[in-house]
């Protein structure tokens, strides 16, 4: 049996970032992935006109310097996009009446009194380990309607309810944002380019619909589902830990009982942008299961515009999971935007909970365990290391997949 210096597995963006960087220092290296595409939760959807939507990641943050980099070092082109609230183009839908939010009289100030409440949290503060953003809601005694919207403000970021949302982990999330650069950019033809792009220069070394089942630390083993057994000097594991937890019969228990976020998203093409006839931009922020709509053709052209509903948390989920939930989320925009139903077109839909290789959206510590997780995330255990955008402070993001790869590699003596 050959031995290789490294075996990466998963196509994801940390995996193919470490790949790159090892292979470019010369390093024997092969990355294995189970599906037929690389990119895992960064998976772009091409509509007949050319319009995109993003299946997984959508919005890459001003401040996000791995990912503008390699967008860099790939020549691909950036969108630019406000990201501003439009208040009155934003629709807040509950008890079944969408009103534009500035009618709303106290939700804008209360956002600002959210976020910067969240901006103020201590990272280092023991206590916010075992204090959750729904004690901070609670603190801060908003009206009703400010609880909707920053309640599902939550769920969309981070996949989960707030009481499964410690509070640490809040403060490392906001501490790596800077508000005004929130959302500024999608890649010019799916982000997924930023995977085809890195994978196009590992050509042979990606290995596709190759599944593994399990992996052994000590021996640097590795089985395929097929059966064949590969090793390696290292083992880079550039899975979700969900997926892992299955791979990996010794995984430590503090990364096992690390949160989850969960649900997915359906993106709906419609002949053309019926929600600007009446005024709004497509934002809406709900009360029922299928929770945050927007526009994501918003710096595309084309007359037909593509609405995205993030589908979050574990009402959510349930939802997600659902055959018909396309067509209920059709039926939702007829009801808060009549007309639309007669030109809802093509759907993408995409439950992430349920997929075998993901399992989840991203992580999400709650209480009590990201400061245990953290210290486990970034040491090895033998032969055995961990990338992916939970082993790294930008959690939740593309940038913290790529930043996680990159430091996998650099410990492995690739020079960048
Ligand atoms: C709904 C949603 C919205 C998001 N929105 C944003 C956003 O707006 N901006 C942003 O920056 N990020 C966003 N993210 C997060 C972003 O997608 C992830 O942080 C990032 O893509 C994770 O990359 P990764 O390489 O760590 O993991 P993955 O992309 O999951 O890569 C892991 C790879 O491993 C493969 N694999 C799994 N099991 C096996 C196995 N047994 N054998 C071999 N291969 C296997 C998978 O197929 C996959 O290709 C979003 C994610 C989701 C789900």
């Amino acid at each position: 049996m050959s031995v290789h210096d490294v075996i990466v597995i998963g196509a994801g963006l940390a995996g193919l970032r470490c790949a790159t960087d090892l292979a470019a220092a010369g390093h024997d290296v092969v990355v294995l992935e189970a599906r037929d595409r690389v990119g895992g939760r960064v998976w772009s959807h091409t509509f007949s006109d050319g319009q995109v939507a993003e299946r997984g990641a959508e919005f890459i943050d001003g401040t996000h310097t791995a990912v503008l980099a390699l967008a860099g070092e790939l020549g691909l082109a950036l969108t630019t996009r406000s990201n501003d609230i439009d208040a009155q183009g934003t629709l807040v839908d509950a008890g079944g009446r969408p009103v534009p939010m500035h009618l709303h009289a106290s939700v804008l100030a209360d956002l600002e009194r959210w976020d910067s409440a969240v901006r103020s949290l201590d990272p280092t503060d023991s206590d916010g380990e075992r204090r959750t953003l729904a004690d901070l809601m609670h603190e801060l005694a908003m009206p009703v309607m400010s609880r909707l919207v920053v309640g599902r403000e939550i769920r969309t970021e981070y996949m989960l309810p707030p009481d499964e949302v410690s509070q640490r982990f809040a403060a490392v999330v906001a501490g790596n944002q800077v508000p005004s650069e929130r959302e500024r950019h999608r890649v010019v033809g799916g982000n997924d380019r930023l995977a085809r792009g890195l994978a196009d220069r590992l050509g042979e070394r990606v290995r596709l619909n190759t599944a593994v089942a399990s992996v052994d630390a000590a021996t640097g083993e590795v089985r395929l589902v097929a059966g064949e057994v590969l090793r390696a000097r290292h083992i880079v594991a550039a899975v979700p830990l969900p997926v892992l937890s299955r791979l990996w019969s010794a995984m430590p228990l503090e990364l096992g009982a690390l949160g989850y976020g969960v649900g997915g998203k359906i993106s709906v093409q419609f002949q053309r942008r019926l929600w600007r006839d009446y005024g709004r931009s497509g934002t809406v922020l709900s009360d029922r299961q299928w929770g945050h709509l927007w526009e994501t053709t918003d710096d595309q052209a084309g007359d037909r515009g593509v609405l995205t509903n993030l589908i979050a948390s574990h009402d959510g989920a349930a939802f997600a999971a659902l055959p018909e939930a396309p067509d209920v989320v059709v039926r939702e925009v007829e009801r808060i935007f009549p007309g639309a139903r007669g030109l809802a077109g093509e759907r993408v839909h995409t439950d992430w909970t349920n997929d075998p290789y993901s399992l989840g959206c991203y992580v999400c510590a709650g209480p009590g365990q990201w400061t245990a997780a953290r210290a486990a995330l970034h040491r090895p255990y033998d032969r055995l290391w961990i990338a992916g955008e939970h082993a790294d402070e930008f959690t939740g993001f593309m940038e913290g997949a790529l930043r996680s790869g990159a430091r996998v590699a650099a410990a492995l003596g690739a020079t960048q």
